[in-house]
């Protein structure tokens, strides 16, 4: 059985990080989305608001569970016996990054194989905080995130200074 953990900061999931999951969803046994409870950036929803807002996402898809986690991403693979970890690549954003990430995490943990899948053309521009900017001004955001996250979204930036 391959498991495969997709971690990431998903503040909030977006079409782009779906479209993602449903690829991987079926070339592989189970797919656990992690959810990053600390990143080491300004977060909009907590973690719980973040694991439930997945959950809601991907709940049509049998084989994909979301948990939270903490410390290093190495140590969730080992907890959940995943032989894989996914990301996602956007064209210009992604590469340097998950580059250097992929070196440490392969010094850290040799076994675990890292499966990158380029995002669709549609998503390639799409992020997490570049939806967020546009949501808290009142842009239009439906067709980057599932109904009850532009509801979130916009709940949550209204609320904001
Ligand atoms: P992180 O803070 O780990 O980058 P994100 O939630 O921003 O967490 O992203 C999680 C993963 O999903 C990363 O591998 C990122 O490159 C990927 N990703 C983000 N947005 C998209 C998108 N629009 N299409 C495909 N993959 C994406």
């Amino acid at each position: 059985m391959t498991i495969a953990i997709y971690p990431g900061s998903f503040d909030p999931i977006t079409n782009g990080h779906l479209e993602v999951v449903g690829r991987a969803a079926k070339l592989f046994d189970k797919v656990v989305v992690g959810v990053y409870a600390t990143p080491a950036k300004g977060l909009l929803f907590t973690a719980e608001e973040r694991v439930e807002l997945a959950r809601q996402a991907i709940g049509n898809l049998p084989n994909v569970e979301v948990e939270s986690f903490a410390g290093l991403t190495v140590d969730f693979a080992r907890k959940m016996n995943a032989q894989v970890m996914i990301r996602g690549l956007r064209m210009t954003l992604d590469f340097e990054r998950e580059f250097d990430m992929a070196m440490m995490n392969k010094k850290l943990y040799p076994e675990l194989e890292l499966v990158c899948f380029m995002s669709a053309q549609e998503y390639q521009f799409l992020s997490a905080s570049l939806l967020k900017e546009v949501a808290g001004l009142g842009g239009p955001i439906d067709s980057l995130v599932p109904p009850h996250v532009a509801e979130a979204l916009r709940r949550k930036t209204k609320n904001k200074p």
